[in-house]
């Protein structure tokens, strides 16, 4: 059997190497906790759960949804998108649902790309900004986010063939890995650049509302002229706590919106119409669970900063995000800094080389464990780790 090339060349899956050494330790006995994996601990909010279980028992939600969403769906991401954002958007082509923003970044790659294409991928960044290319059979080209520019790229830096190629650009902030969130005016410098140099912006806003310190994390769409270069790949995943419900909306440029819904009638047949009554529940509802959910985040930071702080790191508490992005000790890479805290701790963090080149240097941590796990991987930090 021939499996094509595109496959073929995938990458490794980001976490195989690091499920094996947990498989390994596990079947030794040893007790590993892992702050390997973004993915939230706590439940969805119950009255997303009874909107599911209603729209369930209805039987008008049990044939073939559309690929367009249904109505209710469409108008609860407009009303959210302009009470929380201020950002007017057209129920009627300007929204389309998503299976997870997941499925919108590797999607759009085909709405987008033509062989030899190139996408800019924010580096270090979420691993499909880079497989998601090649699979439309174009490419990615890395683009570093710097910290010295508070982990913005250098759109200046970027070599003129690269920009001759490149036809749409990743970017998300609240920014997974290194939660830097946007705090000067480079979204408006990234809408300039996206009309200059015709290139569609993909802001993947998975983050929105995952905010600390009183921090409000802006849409791109409220940015002037926005939505003329580009579209938001917007999630409930982490803000409502449903990963494992799949949903989210593509949002913005109707052109754009309009060519991807095309695309999409011939992928799937849409989002199960429970659930787009479920997320329709979780936008207009009231947003006070994931206010109480960012208290239980933002003091699992405090602590983890603390305990890493203890052991001699400099790290400084994120804005947003669920995740720490911290520099890695004098001499040691990502990767060998993750085994020793493997190896002294049995605490699992995630190599930053992992989400690009730029990510060398770097660990991650999540923040997604329980909270007396958490208390027990910051007690094994500070009494094992020996830098
Ligand atoms: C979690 C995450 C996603 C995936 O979101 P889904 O809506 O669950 O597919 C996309 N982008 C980033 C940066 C993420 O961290």
């Amino acid at each position: 059997m021939r499996i094509a090339e595109r496959v073929r060349t995938l990458p490794p899956y980001l976490f195989a190497a690091i499920e094996r050494q947990i498989a390994e330790r596990k079947a030794a006995g040893i007790d590993v906790i892992s702050l390997g994996i973004g993915d939230p601990d706590l439940p969805t909010p119950p009255h997303v759960i009874e909107a599911l279980a209603a729209g369930a028992a209805d039987p008008a939600t049990h044939q073939y949804p559309s690929n367009q969403g249904e109505s209710g769906f469409r108008e609860a991401v407009a009303g959210f998108y302009a009470t929380r954002f201020g950002v007017t958007l057209d129920p009627a082509d300007q929204i389309v649902p998503l299976l997870g923003a997941k499925e919108g970044i590797a999607h759009i790659c085909q709405v987008l790309l033509d062989p030899g294409d190139l996408a800019l991928a924010a580096d270090p960044g979420y691993p499909v900004y880079v497989t998601g290319p090649r699979l439309a059979d174009g490419e990615a080209a890395y683009l570093p986010l710097l910290p010295e520019l508070g982990f913005q790229p250098d759109l200046e830096a970027i070599p003129s063939e690269t920009l001759e190629r490149a036809r749409m650009i990743f970017v998300s902030y609240p920014n997974n890995p290194t939660g830097a969130v946007i705090e000067d005016d480079f979204f408006a410098r990234l809408v300039a650049f996206a009309r200059t140099n015709d290139l569609v912006v993909v802001h993947d806003n998975a983050y929105a509302d995952i905010t600390y310190d009183g921090y409000v994390a802006p849409s791109f769409l409220a940015t002037p002229g926005a939505s003329e270069v580009g579209v938001e790949l917007f999630s409930l995943s982490k803000s409502y706590n449903m990963t494992g419900w799949r949903a989210g909306a593509i949002v913005g440029n109707p052109e754009l919106v309009d060519a991807y819904w095309r695309l999409k009638t011939n992928l799937d047949s849409g989002m199960f119409g429970a659930v787009q009554r479920a997320a329709a529940a979780a936008l207009s509802g009231s947003q006070e669970c994931v206010r109480e959910m960012c208290r239980v985040y933002q003091h699992r930071r405090d602590l983890l900063v603390n305990a890493l702080r203890t052991v001699g790191m400099h790290v400084e508490p994120p804005k947003g995000t669920i995740y720490l992005w911290v520099p890695v000790p004098e001499g040691y890479t990502s990767a060998g800094f993750t085994q020793q805290v493997l190896e002294q701790a049995d605490v699992v963090v995630t190599p930053g080389a992992a989400y690009g080149p730029s990510g060398e240097g770097y660990v991650r941590l999540s923040l997604t464990v329980p909270d007396d796990l958490l208390e027990e991987a910051v007690r094994r930090i500070e009494e094992r780790v020996r830098l």
